[in-house]
């Protein structure tokens, strides 16, 4: 028999990963980059004798396939993606593939924000007691993963172009954050494909998977109204009580499953802001469901440390909290930022302006905002929208300067964050970049 055929577009961790998968399971495997694969993958790739290409696509070798996994960078109006799904060939995304070869309960985290810290944070909890193992955009690639370890349940935290992909991929636990405009270049500008493309998530679950959703997103429950699933449905809300789900009664979260109820003080978790209050209600109703013991849930909740660059913690200098929450690349990561500041805060925000529109952030700034140092190639915007509210807001190209400032306008009791709003890439790699080098000026003061 020939071998099916397996191509690979794109050669970097979710690649590569595939790329191992697949040829352990009889693929013929051809992995193409059309830009540069880097050194340590170009390695593996040699290593287990899987053909590959880089900086170019062979059209004729990519269209000679049976299948083929698009990395979740590469756009859908690309032409050779096009030519693809003009040939009838199925196009996958990672988690779909890897998901056939494993037996293992999915629980598959989702939404605009949150992901990375809900599914860390879940993890966190059911690695207590089950064999657990972490993946999507977090650390080792879900198809190494499924190769190489015997995990018997995986926390997946996973993006819309992931969903994009997917055909028959279906989590027992579904959870869906919130959702509010992101990524819209993808999705023809159109937010409504954006949603479509997030509940893909429970598009293949039935009676007996779980959508757990915060019931406070007014896009999911619209949506949810419209476009039932076939999901049982765990909402979670921080305002309005719940059944069966999860909700914040004054202080406690209560989380009832089948009248089961855990019950712990909001109080004690040691993530800040609202937001972490919901996420800590998805993660605790997964392990509720998954029949973590409650005591266990609590004290995990109580331990986790948090996540880097998510409202982290750097230094205390001169009565002064210095915060970094580069992650926050949107305006709606910055709210929940803004919100959970306890006291008058030093604001550096600025970076690249995704069409951003600053006005759910006025109250808070007005609020809570003594000064604001704007860092980026968009900083006239920023002038322009907080110009009138704080007495002191000043633009700078250097984030060692925008730290300085910081320094000599905070007095005892402020809080200085980084919480940008935008994007990164004008002055920095990535957004670990900016965090990394806000925390060394921090450190350097
Ligand atoms: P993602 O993986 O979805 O990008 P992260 O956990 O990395 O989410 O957090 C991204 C940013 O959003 C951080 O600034 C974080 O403080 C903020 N954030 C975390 N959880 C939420 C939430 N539930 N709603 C809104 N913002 C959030």
């Amino acid at each position: 028999m020939t071998k099916q055929r397996l191509v690979i577009l794109g050669g970097g961790e979710s690649g590569v990963g595939t790329a191992l998968l697949g040829k352990a399971k009889g693929y013929d495997v051809f992995v193409s980059d059309k830009g540069k694969i880097k050194e340590k993958y170009k390695q593996v790739l040699i290593h287990n004798e899987i053909e590959w290409e880089d900086e170019v696509h062979t059209k004729s070798k990519v269209l000679n396939s049976d299948i083929v996994m698009k990395s979740p960078g590469i756009p859908d109006k690309v032409d050779l993606v096009k030519q693809i799904r003009e040939k009838g060939i199925p196009v996958v995304s990672e988690i779909e593939f890897a998901s056939k070869f494993t037996e293992a309960t999915i629980v598959g985290i989702t939404g605009s924000n949150g992901k990375t810290t809900t599914a860390t944070l879940t993890h966190h909890i059911l690695k207590q007691q089950l064999n657990v193992g972490l993946a999507g955009n977090i650390g080792d690639s879900f198809a190494k993963q499924v190769l190489e370890s015997n995990f018997e349940n995986y926390v997946l935290e996973i993006s819309s172009f992931q969903l994009d992909d997917i055909i028959d991929f279906k989590p027992k636990i579904a959870v869906l954050l919130n959702i509010t405009p992101d990524h819209l270049d993808r999705y023809d500008y159109k937010f409504e494909n954006y949603i479509e493309s997030k509940f893909r998530i429970a598009m293949n679950q039935t009676k007996s998977d779980y959508l757990i959703y915060d019931a406070d997103d007014e896009v999911i429950v619209n949506h949810l109204k419209n476009n039932p699933v076939q999901s049982t449905l765990l909402p979670f809300s921080l305002v309005k009580s719940i059944e069966n789900g999860a909700y914040l009664d004054k202080k406690d979260i209560k989380i009832t499953i089948d009248n089961n109820q855990i019950i712990m003080p909001a109080n004690n978790l040691t993530l800040e802001g609202k937001h972490n209050i919901k996420n800590a209600m998805a993660a605790s109703t997964v392990a509720h469901l998954l029949k973590i013991r409650k005591q266990t849930i609590r004290e995990s909740l109580e331990n986790f440390q948090g996540v880097e660059h998510r409202l982290e913690q750097v230094l205390k200098i001169n009565k002064v909290q210095y915060i970094n929450d580069s992650k926050a690349t949107n305006v709606n990561a910055t709210y929940f930022a803004l919100e959970s500041m306890d006291a008058p805060t030093v604001w550096i925000v600025g970076g690249v302006d995704k069409g951003n529109n600053y006005e759910e952030l006025f109250p808070f700034v007005n609020e809570k905002v003594k000064a604001i140092i704007c860092l980026g190639v968009d900083n006239e915007k920023l002038m322009n929208a907080f110009g009138n509210m704080v007495d002191i807001i000043i633009e700078t190209q250097f984030m060692s300067e925008a730290v300085k400032i910081a320094y000599k306008v905070a007095e005892s009791g402020d809080n200085v964050l980084l919480s940008p709003a935008c994007a990164s890439f004008d002055l920095f790699e990535n957004y670990e970049d900016r965090g990394r080098q806000f925390k060394n000026a921090v450190r350097n003061l």
